[in-house]
């Protein structure tokens, strides 16, 4: 097996999913978004131990995920939270993919297609833009839509949803334009009853929303980030503290390389593409088989340290396609060719930082840190 890999630790992943429940109303179903692969750790495996914990809910972005996932006989309900392409449409109902539905032309095609594969009531939910700006309907589309879907006999309203789009922050703009988010999806539920339509399924939480807001959560709501191990933007571990919630997560996901080859490396000498570092005395520098190509961005260098045996090292050099250069200094009996070299992971393991260091050396979030981490990197579901 090659020396860069990700480990993906099922405990981990069991223990967050446990915390979320715990910080669940009873009453409220918990669904899991597996999209992008599961965050990068692997749609299949961790959908397998979704499942096994109990979670009702699933969630994907694109119909092949969707259809991955049956493939690999998964059978709670998949929510699809993007629109998909008229081709893709027959295969929600081959596979039984729960679509995010928002507008009337595209629950006419699901309409007609569903005739096609002669199926009756097939649950399909509402969504409602109440200012993210993605999908859904405006709020004065939602009675006519919500009446479309529950008067044909093809279709029928498994649920309402709405997403926010700044939960995550802490800012007072922030936090009233979410209120007024969830205030207008209130109010869409609302009309629908008002009509003697059984809104279904409610739904609107995201990670953020559903740590922060237990009255948000309503009948169900989508972790995501949180599944990982990882606080979304600002509502950190910290901030939760001081709101007396308690929410510990551990990162699922840790990145290791090795240690391929350690090199003698006299005064004077440069490293990688335009040699933008010379050594300023003799050290040894010891070279990682994993580079851009395997999620470690080539903007993270300067500036990243990467651990050995419990020790940071400074990656040298720019990071490459598929590999980069760390400095030992000089004399050091601390490492040896073929040592461990974690690039990030669950402090229990020896990791000195997380996705989220990473993330923010690069201006980003965890999210995109985790889904970068390439194909090429075999993931080895640890239990
Ligand atoms: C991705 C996504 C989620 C999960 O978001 P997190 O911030 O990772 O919890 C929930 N709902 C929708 C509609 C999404 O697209």
């Amino acid at each position: 097996m090659r020396m860069t890999y990700a480990n993906i630790y099922l405990n981990n992943l069991k223990h967050n999913i446990s915390a979320i429940r715990s910080n669940l109303n009873t009453k409220t179903k918990l669904c899991i978004a597996v999209k992008a692969d599961a965050y990068g750790h692997g749609a299949v495996e961790v959908s397998k131990v979704a499942e096994a914990c109990g979670v009702d809910f699933l969630a994907v972005a694109t119909i092949d995920e969707g259809i991955e996932l049956r493939k690999a006989n998964i059978v709670l309900p998949i929510l699809v939270l993007s629109l998909c392409s008229l081709e893709e449409m027959e295969s929600i109902f081959e596979y039984n993919l729960t679509p995010f539905v928002g507008d009337k032309e595209y629950i006419e095609s699901l309409i007609h297609e569903a005739k096609k594969h002669n199926v009756c009531n097939f649950p399909v939910h509402l969504a409602v833009d109440t200012g993210m700006g993605r999908i859904g309907c405006f709020l004065e589309d939602v009675t006519s839509l919500a009446y479309l879907i529950d008067s044909s006999k093809e279709l029928s309203l498994g649920g309402m949803c709405t997403h926010f789009s700044s939960a995550d922050g802490t800012s007072s703009e922030d936090r009233s334009y979410a209120q007024n988010q969830f205030e207008k999806f209130n109010e869409a539920v609302n009309a629908v009853k008002a009509l003697g339509i059984n809104p279904g399924i409610r739904h609107c939480s995201s990670s953020a929303a559903l740590i922060d807001h237990k009255d948000w959560q309503l009948d169900m709501a989508r972790a995501g980030i949180i599944t990982y191990g990882y606080y979304p933007y600002q509502i950190t571990k910290e901030y939760l503290a001081k709101k007396n919630i308690s929410l510990e997560l551990k990162p699922v996901m840790a990145l290791i390389s090795g240690v391929s080859a350690i090199r003698p490396f006299a005064k004077g000498l440069s490293i990688s593409y335009g040699h933008t570092w010379t050594s300023e005395r003799d050290t040894l520098i010891g070279v990682l088989p994993i580079g851009y190509a395997d999620g470690l961005l080539r903007r993270l260098s300067p500036g990243l340290n990467i651990a050995v045996n419990g020790i940071a090292y400074p990656v040298r050099g720019r990071i490459c396609m598929d590999q980069c250069m760390i400095d030992f200094g000089r004399n050091n009996e601390n490492v040896k060719r073929f040592d461990k070299a974690i690039i990030f992971g669950p402090k229990e393991i020896g990791a000195l930082q997380t996705a989220e260091d990473l993330a923010c050396a690069l201006g980003t979030i965890s999210y995109e840190v985790l889904t970068g981490i390439t194909k090429r990197v075999k993931r080895i579901y640890v239990k």
